[in-house]
């Protein structure tokens, strides 16, 4: 079986690298990847998958599915593919993207034998608004028994965690004044604002090591001598669990409603960004593609400090996930510069890609086949 695999791999490698390219000469931002939706969509029609555009309601988002027939577990795989200002594919999205399509493939062309479905998502704008917690908050995962990804990087690391991010803007209504005529007549909502900002610092101490706030104000006011009747800031909290941020966030709009109360203000608050949550690596799962990935010739490290945060994140909340980092073995090579995205399409990309689909493809066929390594899978996955 892996030898089959390997060379469908390798009989299709080519073909599909020219897609990697084609992404790296025509570099999109997040939710305009028009020409890189296409170009994935057309790849996975002509090899007889079925082909959903606009998924989930979203312009660039795609599912493309194949369904062996015959009962089994549903291998889903994301594809990322918007790149960055200035740098184009300095995050190596190109491959990502590519990797899911070949791993599909590949995958494909054994599950009449062994059952099962695999099912490629096209999640556009990581790394703006990501489009998987939006996929998410509609259940897009839910039918997945696991769901992989496969991500460039200098030096290859296991899947790790990442950090959650909750956004919350607080908005508060007061009444002008003449500040000196009349201040009696006013509400101040700037200093609602400041009490707000300062009951945040005030409790820092007070929550667990790993709660961040970070925060701005956005609107203090308009001019000195009127009273402001308007203010606003916005703050991120981040943690490494969601229910953590989540308490995080609790904490912040009860300071919020105290300052409304102190200061006679109305307050509004409000999501201004998607919530990514933290990412929980399934480690059952996670060792078995870390075997393939060695097996391959990556020389997987365990994963670093995980302090960023992925869309990958609000998946992991609905389905078992492993989100395995490929590297070129180049400590000197950094991630979002343009550097990174020329080697996307040099022979080590070439390479990657085909380690990288490799691994996805196996590790499908030994979640299929292996009913006791699911079993593992899902009790983990219960647990979070
Ligand atoms: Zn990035
Ligand atoms: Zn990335």
């Amino acid at each position: 079986m892996r030898d089959h695999i390997l060379r469908v791999v390798d009989t299709n490698l080519d073909e599909i690298f020219e897609i990697t390219k084609f992404m790296y000469e025509n570099p999109e931002l997040g939710n305009e990847e028009f020409k890189a939706c296409q170009a994935m969509c057309e790849a996975f029609k002509k090899f007889g998958f079925e082909v959903e555009r606009e998924f989930c309601g979203i312009p660039t988002a795609f599912k493309a599915s194949y369904d062996s027939g015959k009962p089994g577990p549903t291998i889903g795989f994301c594809a990322e593919y918007d790149a960055l200002p200035g740098v184009g594919h300095g995050c190596g999205h190109n491959l990502i993207a590519t990797s899911a399509l070949l791993g599909a493939i590949a995958l494909k062309s054994v599950l009449g034998e062994i059952g099962g479905k695999v099912e490629v998502y096209g999640t556009p704008a990581e790394e703006t608004d990501g489009a998987k917690a939006a996929m998410a908050d509609q259940n897009a995962f839910a039918g997945c028994s696991v769901v992989l990804m496969a991500h460039p990087a200098a030096i290859p690391e296991t899947s790790g965690s990442s950090m959650c991010l909750m956004p919350i803007t607080f908005r508060f209504y007061g009444k002008a004044a003449h500040a000196s005529a009349c201040p009696e007549e006013g509400i101040n909502a700037l200093d609602a604002v400041i009490q707000l900002y300062n009951g945040i610092n005030a409790i820092r101490q007070h929550v667990p090591n790993d709660t961040q706030f970070h925060g701005v104000i956005t609107n203090g006011g308009v001019a000195a001598n009127i009273v402001p009747d308007f203010a606003e800031a916005q703050f991120y909290c981040r943690a490494k669990r969601k229910a953590t941020a989540e308490a995080g966030i609790e904490k912040m709009i009860k300071i919020a409603e105290g300052a409304a109360l102190m200061t006679g203000a109305r307050l509004e608050h409000f999501r201004h960004e998607a919530a990514y949550y933290d990412l929980a690596t399934n480690q059952a799962l996670c060792e078995v593609f870390v075997k393939h990935q060695r097996e391959m010739g990556e020389n997987v490290r365990p994963a670093g400090k995980g302090n960023g945060s992925l869309d990958l994140g609000n998946v992991s909340y609905q389905a078992p996930c492993v989100h395995g980092w490929f590297g070129f073995e180049d400590p000197n090579l950094v991630v979002h510069s343009k550097e990174f995205a020329d080697r996307t399409v040099t022979e080590d990309g070439r390479q990657m890609l085909k380690r990288a689909a490799a691994t996805m493809a196996l590790t499908g066929v030994d979640v299929i086949t292996d009913p006791e390594l699911l079993k593992n899978i899902i009790l983990e996955f219960e647990a979070i």
